[in-house]
């Protein structure tokens, strides 16, 4: 029951000191070695679960073996809303930090121009709210070529908040790598029929996991 029970590299390990985590919880002890394996995951975890390190960890982890180059975005995480796609963003912050992995968030109702001047500067692990997302993609300031990690959090609130149409728009677009190449995680606290139909369509033989 520790996170040295997977291999996550020397300088995540020191952030995740560095927060004070001692011990993985359990969404966090389960979904690690998932994704790590690479396996597409369905999850259901409620907020408070932990379940943002639960994806950022292994992701950010992957990023900074493979190497964290000149191309980007590698990772994409769609999150409803402003608030948590901050907190998201945070979070990675803390775990990317003395690392050349370098983590942006993009939402709406604040400048974008500001936003794409930082998306210039570089970015690895991407944080976005769905419609500011395919803004900026219509504005050609975001291509999704390199995008292997794709995570939709809080996926049940973003289909009640009405992102559907966005999601499909991004997800489902030409320069997406296509499911079974890229490596696809959901997070909802619920599992609707909507959220299984999303599943299906996102999502390559997928492991289920409910905490
Ligand atoms: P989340 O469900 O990802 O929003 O996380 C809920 C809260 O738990 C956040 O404030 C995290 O900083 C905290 N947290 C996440 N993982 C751990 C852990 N392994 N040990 C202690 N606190 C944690």
């Amino acid at each position: 029951d520790s996170f040295q029970d997977v291999e996550m590299g020397e300088i995540i390990m020191s952030n995740i000191a560095l927060t004070r985590y001692t011990r993985p919880t359990p969404v966090q002890k389960y979904a690690i070695p998932i994704i790590k394996n690479k396996r597409d995951l369905m999850a259901c975890a409620q907020t408070g679960s932990g379940k943002t390190a639960a994806f950022l960890l292994p992701v950010l982890s992957q990023i900074y073996t493979e190497g964290p180059g000149e191309q980007y975005p590698l990772a994409l995480v769609l999150a409803p809303t402003r608030e948590l796609a901050l907190q998201i963003y945070e979070e990675a912050r803390k775990f990317a930090y003395r690392s050349r992995v370098r983590p942006c968030v993009v939402y709406g109702g604040a400048d974008i121009g500001q936003q794409i001047r930082d998306l210039e500067r570089g970015c690895h692990l991407l944080v976005a709210t769905p419609g500011r997302l395919v803004d900026m993609m219509e504005r050609g300031k975001i291509g999704l070529d390199y995008c292997n990690y794709l995570v939709l959090d809080e996926a049940d609130r973003m289909l009640d908040m009405g992102f559907e149409p966005q999601i499909r728009r991004i997800v489902e677009q030409d320069t997406m790598p296509p499911k079974g190449i890229r490596q696809t995680m959901m997070f909802s606290a619920t599992f609707p029929k909507e959220i299984q139909i999303l599943a299906r369509d996102f999502l390559e033989e997928y492991i289920f996991l409910a905490v």
